[in-house]
């Protein structure tokens, strides 16, 4: 893998976020294997396709790249999107794609991360403000995809500051979140909602009530639920049964990695 932009593509180009869109794409094309099942490339949709930018042969997984200039070695918390009613519709169906998180500097990929698309929720899909009369498109709406708010269990480095990773680490790691798939995506949000809050334990053992600690937290993501430390206890269950923890005694709680 190398991580250089062909800049030779965008001679012709003086649209920034086109020039954008033709290196990372091509780059993709060039370098990506399927992060997935491990095909030893993807391949890519036609412009503007539906279903995403990339799509793999071997495990039928479509992508969708989403890129950003940045100079900093961590990703940053949101990457611009497209139309915000769109983009909810697409995560609310059954055919949503796995997002690929690119950050470049330098002409160079920098970090590129995976997003299983089953950790895409629709509190995660933040509304902007909708375009001025004076606008090309005046009342359109976009959003942003806040990344944050994602379990790091399901960012799934591909390249870290321009480090490979081995590919049999990126296969394993999304290997290992597909338990967490859900039919239906409310309860998908209280799963990865508390998984959120478990990675922000620092230690690997952890008490029941440090789980409590978050109860305003995660009252304010679901207002629906008067009876959040119940479904807190309920959601450990499912995270022991997804094999993401293991109940050592009443009350304590083990990481599983
Ligand atoms: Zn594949």
């Amino acid at each position: 893998m190398t991580f250089e932009f062909n800049l030779e593509l965008i001679e012709t180009y003086r649209n920034n976020s086109q020039k954008s869109r033709i290196l990372t794409e091509d780059w993709v094309e060039r370098n990506l294997y399927c992060p997935i099942c491990g095909k030893k490339y993807v391949d890519r949709y036609e412009n503007n396709h539906p279903a995403g930018d990339f799509y793999c042969t071997g495990c039928s997984s479509d992508f969708e790249l989403k890129s950003k200039k940045s100079n900093s070695a961590k990703m940053p918390k949101r990457f611009n999107d497209g139309a915000y009613a769109t983009m909810i519709s697409r995560i609310t169906s059954s055919r949503n794609p796995n997002f690929l998180f690119m950050t470049y500097k330098n002409n160079a990929v920098a970090n590129l991360i995976l997003i299983p698309n089953h950790f895409f929720t629709p509190e995660i899909i933040i509304k902007r403000k909708p375009l001025g009369p004076n606008a090309r498109r005046a009342g359109w709406v976009s959003c942003n995809i806040d990344i944050s708010s994602i379990p790091d269990s399901g960012k799934i480095f591909i390249v870290k500051d321009q480090i490979e990773i081995d590919h049999e680490t990126v296969i394993s790691s999304y290997a290992r979140t597909k338990s967490l798939k859900t039919v239906n995506v409310e309860s998908r949000g209280w799963l990865l909602d508390t998984l959120l809050c478990v990675e922000k334990i620092p230690s690997k053992d952890f008490m029941l009530d440090q789980m409590y600690a978050f109860e305003n937290e995660l009252k304010a993501k679901h207002p629906e639920n008067n009876f959040v430390k119940d479904k807190i206890r309920q959601q450990l269950q499912n995270l022991r049964d997804k094999g993401f923890i293991e109940f050592v005694s009443p009350g304590h709680y083990r990481k599983t990695t």
